[in-house]
């Protein structure tokens, strides 16, 4: 027997106009590209999306059309999100700090025919468009006081392109499982895959990440995603807050540590979503020029793991609660946040700190399992790890054109590639990379955690491990370090900070020190390039 409830397909056009009914005037407020704030609310932005997706139609773009934008979190770039998913094409992000090579591999193989973008990256585009046949025009996210001279055959101004629209647009009625959005993964191995949301995973995606062990956002938050719409589907900000009803802020280009202050506190931010280095950079502003955080609760870090000392400084120093969360593109992206359980509840300092390292536990939607090598479940014990599994409405089953697809499995979990063990309350603790683990004498070592407690000493700013080849252990751990500005620590002194702290078989078999090193365009270590940077390094013990 079937149920006799309303079908209602899950679509991103709900979203936008369930803010714009319900919560009209709600704040969207933006460090706009040219200079000013700007301030707008969910009823103009589906005003303005409304317009987009007319013009999409009228110009001849059709469902399922790869619709690419190459912009920061601003409100143009929200009005584009629901314009192109509400005429039922593709809004395709694009990371304009890969390399351009990079982005006309992934232009090409997505075979994007139009492309929204911020006068930031015009030169960029002016440079690669000529070799991406399939892209018809670019719109410039400005205004027409503000569009510079182009050479581009089919340029116009945002602005100038709106005014030709009156809005008078009914959302396509599409089937939920019809796609929505594109984001490639950065591809470390081979050449990056493009993972295809639906609107029907966008949507379950959003609920799970309002809710209270999640982002906890509501009409009463005003959220500020610093983390871009074009870094793994922006963690579905722009879309959770809108569901919501809660305001929201975005930074536009600015995010040093000065610019992050301000905005956080003029526009009386609450919480707040981004990778540990943005929160390196403005701890270091708060330190140099003192400061206060008084309206903000809540801080979403993820994407590499949260250093304790950033933990530790915003809880016990600024009064706001860390979210430690994991995720992935093919994740859409969130795949566990760690909220506090009542098992946990009585831990305060360095034992709540412990928990709050790990990356926490799933909402309902994400189904996680550690198996060893031949896929057996390993046991819930805070310490075996393994391949971390995942599945559910909002993971990919599959990459774009079929890449990847041994990542797959005929029960529907995905491996994720990453390292990790589960304790007995279900807190997940990413312990690596499958590709980074060191592999010393048939066991595992841990190279973040290795890294994690290299980067508490006082005088070292940045560490990576890797395995280097050994002849009696197979690989053996090498320690590199980045020093702190004006602070000079020994080998001896790095070693000792690590010793009681792990196995003594995990000490690295030595320690050097350099000016910098390699991040990818996400911010990440670039572990490839340090194995390539040292492959010929001896070890003192080989
Ligand atoms: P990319 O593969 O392009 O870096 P993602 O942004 O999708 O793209 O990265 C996902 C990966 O980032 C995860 O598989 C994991 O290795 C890492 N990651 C994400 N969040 C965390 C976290 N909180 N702690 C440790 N690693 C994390």
């Amino acid at each position: 027997m079937r149920g006799l409830m309303q079908d209602w397909p899950l679509l991103c056009s709900k979203v936008i106009d369930h803010a714009a009914e319900e919560h009209p005037l709600r704040e969207v407020v933006s460090q706009s590209v040219e200079g000013p704030m700007h301030r707008t609310n969910y009823r103009e932005v589906r005003e303005r999306a409304r317009k987009i997706a007319q013009l999409l139609e009228r110009e001849g773009y059709q469902l399922g059309d790869r619709i690419a934008t190459m912009a920061w979190n601003t409100w143009r770039h929200l009005e584009c999100w629901y314009g192109i998913t509400g005429m039922g094409a593709v809004y395709h992000t694009l990371n304009p700090r890969l390399f351009p090579e990079q982005l006309v591999w992934i232009m090409n193989d997505a075979e994007d025919r139009l492309l929204f973008v911020d006068l930031t990256f015009l030169p960029l585009v002016e440079a690669l468009a000529a070799k991406v046949p399939s892209l018809k025009k670019v719109v410039v996210l400005t205004d027409a006081e503000h569009m510079p001279e182009t050479e581009l055959p089919n340029a116009v101004a945002y602005e100038t392109w709106l005014e030709g629209a009156d809005g008078d647009f009914a959302w396509r009625e599409l089937d939920e499982n019809t796609a929505a959005g594109m984001c490639y993964t950065s591809g470390t191995t081979g050449n990056p895959k493009g993972v295809l949301y639906s609107h029907r995973s966008n949507v379950l995606h959003s609920m799970m990440a309002q809710s209270p062990d999640a982002m906890n956002i509501s009409s009463s938050s005003r959220m500020l995603p610093i983390v871009p719409f074009f870094h793994a589907n922006g963690w579905g900000i722009a879309l959770t807050t809108p569901m919501a009803g809660s305001a929201l802020v975005m930074p536009g280009p600015k995010m040093d540590g000065a610019s992050i202050y301000r905005i956080l506190t003029e526009e009386r931010v609450t919480c707040t979503a981004a990778v540990p280095t943005i929160w390196l950079m403005l701890l270091q502003h708060l330190e140099a020029h003192g400061g206060e955080l008084p309206d903000l609760e809540r801080v979403i870090i993820g994407g590499s793991a949260c250093p304790r000392r950033v933990t530790e400084a915003f809880q016990n120093r600024y009064g706001a609660q860390v979210v430690h969360a994991w995720g992935m593109t093919e994740m859409s992206p969130l795949g566990t946040l760690c909220a506090i359980k009542p098992e946990y509840a009585g831990l305060t300092g360095d034992d709540l700190l412990a928990i709050e390292d790990k990356q926490g536990f799933p909402p309902f939607g994400v189904e996680m399992k550690v198996t060893d090598d031949a896929n057996v479940t390993l046991p819930r014990d805070g310490k075996t790890f393994g391949r971390l599994k995942v599945r559910g409405p909002s993971v990919a089953k599959a990459y774009y054109k079929n890449q990847g697809a041994e990542l797959f499995d005929e029960e529907a979990w995905f491996d994720t590639g990453d390292v990790a063990h589960i304790d007995q309350h279900g807190y997940m603790q990413i312990t690596d990379r499958a590709k980074d683990v060191i592999k010393s004498g048939g066991e595992w070592i841990s190279s973040i955690e290795i890294e994690n407690i290299a980067v508490g000493h006082p005088d070292v700013a940045e560490a990576a491990v890797i395995g280097l080849a050994h002849p009696k252990w197979d690989e053996r751990p090498l320690l590199i370090c980045v020093k702190r500005e004006g602070h000079n620590p020994s080998k001896a002194d790095v070693l000792g900070f690590l010793e009681g702290k792990i196995a003594k078989w995990w000490m690295p078999d030595d320690v050097v020190f350099v000016e910098e090193i390699p991040h990818t365009a996400a911010g990440k270590i670039r572990k490839t390039a340090l194995r390539e940077e040292f492959k010929s390094y001896v070890l003192p013990t080989a």
